[in-house]
């Protein structure tokens, strides 16, 4: 069996969406997977929509999830380069072979005829005006003039671009691993642009070219390039070459139903889209990173965003997921992106992560300011106390403030409906304890005060309650002995002091 060799071939217009990701990861998946190869390719033919930065946003987002490219630009390789717009001289002979054999013709009518012919056609109620089989004789190219008007203008030299001569009455069929047969009816099909007049070759013409030389043998991308693959299997054919294997991957759907997942569903619904941050310089966008997300969580929810493992499979480690990964496992309906199942992954993930690795995230997170003075001791006892009460990694400070510093604010509801002044001397008798208390760990502490509150046939529900919140302001926490043995005596009475004045001044 020949190499799969795959490749994810992004165009740098802007941050790449969270869909992207999900190809990437299923071509990397598949090569892992077979001792393979997955392929970077920069597909920047188009200069118009080229966006400064999303090459590097690219790459940086590959590396974040642990899916770097095997090869690519700056990645070394023997198929390179890897970037489109270093490979324009590569081209020009295909288009030449596909010229001389009569599959493609020089097109001379300029973007204002062209427009002007659209409205026209507008106007008698045909809104999709297509360059084809039918208007293909009257328009200005070289299968409608005459040879010394083609060479003629050719000499010109003026806005000369490259059509493929799509055949008529033809049904172009091939195998799409996800979809099964797919056909396409050619007299449908619009004589696309393979090479502008800058001499730029077209995504179509370019994409199917490399795909070739790089000896791509699985062609994995978004649904939304299916009806572009008639084309591409017309040149593969035009061009005598073998087509590679297809797999269109089913769309990722907006969590409210129909339509494809958007940025601005992501604004609207306050969730990211994209994997880092990007600051398009009038706006910037959330991040998976940023907002916290671990990257293995969101590696293994993006998996199952349309492949289904099986037996009902959702945690997987990388191993598990590259074992079990098949293209024949793709499904074909469109995936709804779950936001709140992502936030599921997450916490799943840091629960089973060990708490030096998450305090090493921490240290390097954007919160990491918030923690410097803390020791690693610390850190790692609150990083126990709190990994099952949070979801994204800022929760460790957000929902955990009062580990690191005094309660900002304070449950002063439930504290002074649970608060009864005839208990003061109890609590006076608890703080003596907390005062004396020798060992000061959970253990004592707790063996100490609730043999108090028994002895004293006392509830525990009239004890408890205050001390969490004086402690901590929330009744919402950890273990309220264990949270006294991290913040050590010291704390636990400053707290205790503050605490206190708050009671009194209600
Ligand atoms: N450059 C195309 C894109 O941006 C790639 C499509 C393909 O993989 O063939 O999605």
């Amino acid at each position: 069996m020949s190499q799969t060799r795959v490749r994810f071939a992004p165009s740098p217009t802007g941050p790449l969406h969270i869909g992207g990701v999900r190809t990437a990861l299923y071509n990397y998946l598949l090569a892992k997977k077979t001792a393979g190869t997955f392929i970077l390719r920069i597909e920047d033919t188009d200069q118009n929509r080229y966006v400064a930065g999303a090459e590097d946003y690219i790459k940086e987002a590959l590396e974040w999830f642990g899916i770097s490219p095997d090869e690519g630009p700056g990645y070394g390789g023997e198929h390179g380069p890897y970037r489109q717009s270093e490979r324009k001289d590569i081209y020009a002979k295909y288009v030449q072979a596909m010229i001389d054999r009569g599959h493609a013709y020089y097109a001379f009518d300029t973007e204002e005829e062209l427009t002007k012919i659209r409205e026209e056609e507008k106007e008698k109620g045909n809104h999709s005006f297509k360059y084809n089989w039918q208007v293909r004789d009257k328009m200005r190219n070289s299968v409608s003039l005459s040879n010394e008007e083609t060479e003629k203008l050719l000499s010109q030299n003026s806005n000369v671009t490259v059509r493929l001569k799509i055949p008529t009455n033809e049904t172009i069929s091939f195998t799409d691993i996800v979809r099964g047969e797919v056909s396409f009816e050619s007299n449908e099909l619009d004589d696309k642009v393979i090479m502008k007049a800058d001499g730029m070759p077209t995504y179509h013409l370019a994409n199917i070219v490399d795909d070739h030389l790089m000896e791509i043998s699985h062609v994995i991308r978004g649904e939304e390039w299916l009806s572009s693959t008639a084309h591409h299997v017309l040149m593969y054919k035009f061009l005598d070459w073998e087509a590679p294997k297809f797999a269109h991957l089913p769309l990722i759907l907006n969590p409210t139903g129909g339509g494809k997942l958007s940025k601005r569903h992501g604004a609207k619904f306050g969730f990211p889209v994209f994997p880092l941050e990007w600051n398009s310089g009038e706006e910037i966008f959330q991040g998976f990173r940023e907002d916290g997300f671990d990257s293995e969580a969101v590696v293994n929810f993006l998996s199952l965003l349309g492949w289904n493992p099986g037996d009902d499979k959702e945690m997987m480690t990388r191993k598990e997921m590259i074992n079990l990964f098949s293209l024949e496992k793709i499904v074909k309906s469109g995936a709804k992106f779950d936001f709140d199942k992502a936030k599921w992954f997450n916490q799943q993930y840091i629960i089973g992560k060990p708490e030096v690795e998450i305090l090493n995230v921490l240290r390097n997170g954007k919160n990491s300011n918030k923690f410097s003075s803390f020791s690693d001791q610390f850190m790692l006892k609150s990083i126990k106390l709190m990994k099952e009460r949070v979801t994204v990694y800022p929760d460790f400070f957000e929902k955990g403030q009062y580990l690191f510093d005094l309660p900002v604010e304070y449950d002063l509801k439930t504290l002074n409906k649970k608060y009864k002044p005839e208990n003061q001397v109890h609590f006076d008798a608890v703080h003596s304890l907390i005062e004396k208390d020798e060992e000061f760990t959970a253990e004592s502490l707790s063996g100490k005060i609730k043999g108090y509150i028994t002895d004293h046939e006392i509830s525990f529900g009239a004890i408890f309650p205050i001390l969490r919140i004086v402690l901590s302001g929330t009744m919402k926490g950890p273990d309220l002995f264990e949270m006294m043995e991290l913040l050590g005596r010291e704390d636990v009475l400053i707290r205790w002091k503050a605490g206190f004045a708050q009671i009194e001044k209600n």
